[in-house]
């Protein structure tokens, strides 16, 4: 990217990017970390409006996140989905408090890209988004917004990563990586757009070979998205509900309801929920049976499942169960 365009992409950011937004105007590193990692599948508008703030009042330090118990941090990130975001920021947390007490120093990210790249969960661009946001390295960052803008302006189809961060290396500008980084990934959502880009007003449209056609660039993968099917009991004892806590891969760590292969004969069904993961859709017939004995190890009020990390998907089978009795 030539001089000219370098200035450009400055005075649009400038003039119409999202200075203010909080992991930008901090230059701590987990601050920066912790947004990097809640923003790989969520709105910015969630991240700030609903997690963001709160999730660092109550781990306020890398030290707080490391020493704290898993339940507590998986509870905070409830309602953001994809919880093994928070299970490896936990891991690296733990991983640097230790490293820092060892040293008798307070734990904070390497700089290092490649020291980044060996913590838990965190990929390419986390590591170089710390990098050049906490510190202000001369390195490119590439997130799906960023990506798209790069198969524009080369006109292509199907990219190779490598290929893609061969060019992002050789556009960033050095002199402001900082600034540049960030109006990159404001100009992906906000004009560069997957439909209707708004080419007419983007910095970067001299330089663009893709505009003429650029919805073709890149060819959009036709996703065919999988349904599994699963049988829920809700156990209730003495108006208690019986939860375990998931230990297979499928949302570990979080308290759930249990699900079985046939619903018990003397089992009433409810209903119906359904929710949609980003690999598959999970649709759940949900069944109540009425213990008399107590035959599961835990039970609890719906005020104590309130205060557990459980799923999306058992928020809403709750929902169903309540909405249920509430109209008989
Ligand atoms: S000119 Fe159009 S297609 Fe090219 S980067 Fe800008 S918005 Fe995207």
């Amino acid at each position: 990217m030539n001089k000219e365009t370098h200035v450009a992409v400055q005075r649009w950011y400038a003039s119409y990017g999202r200075q203010d937004l909080p992991w930008r105007t901090t230059d701590d590193p987990y601050h920066i970390y912790l947004s990097e990692v809640m923003l790989q599948q969520t709105q910015v508008k969630t991240v700030l409006e609903r997690f963001y703030f709160p999730f660092l009042r109550k781990f306020p330090s890398l030290r707080a996140l490391g020493e704290a118990p898993l339940d507590d941090v998986l509870k905070m990130w409830e309602g953001l989905g994809y919880y093994n975001r928070a299970k490896n920021l936990h891991k690296t947390a733990q991983i640097l408090a230790e490293e820092g007490q060892a040293q008798s120093i307070a734990p904070t990210l390497p700089s290092d890209i490649d020291k980044l790249i060996v913590l838990p969960g965190i990929g390419k661009n986390t590591a170089h988004a710390v990098a050049a946001f906490a510190y202000k390295k001369a390195v490119p960052v590439m997130e799906a917004n960023v990506k798209r803008i790069l198969c524009r302006l080369h006109k292509l189809t199907t990219p190779v990563d490598t290929q893609l961060w061969e060019l992002a290396y050789a556009m960033v500008d050095k002199e402001n990586p900082f600034d540049y980084n960030q109006a990159m990934m404001d100009i992906g959502a906000t004009l560069c757009k997957v439909k209707d880009p708004d080419c007419l007003v983007c910095p970067l449209s001299p330089i663009c070979q893709g505009k003429e056609d650029a919805a073709c660039y890149p060819t959009k993968k036709k996703r065919v998205v999988p349904t599994r099917e699963e049988h829920i009991m809700i156990s209730v004892y003495n108006d208690k509900f019986s939860l375990s806590q998931r230990d297979g891969k499928f949302l570990h760590g979080l308290w759930g309801f249990d699900s079985i292969e046939v619903p018990l004969c003397a089992s009433e069904y409810l209903g119906e929920v359904t929710h949609a993961y980003t690999h598959f859709k999970l649709t759940c017939k949900v069944y109540v049976y009425h213990e008399l004995d107590k035959t599961q190890e835990r039970y609890f009020s719906i005020e104590e499942i309130r205060k557990l990390a459980i799923s999306k998907v058992d928020e809403k089978i709750i929902k169903l169960y309540l909405d249920t009795i509430h109209t008989y």
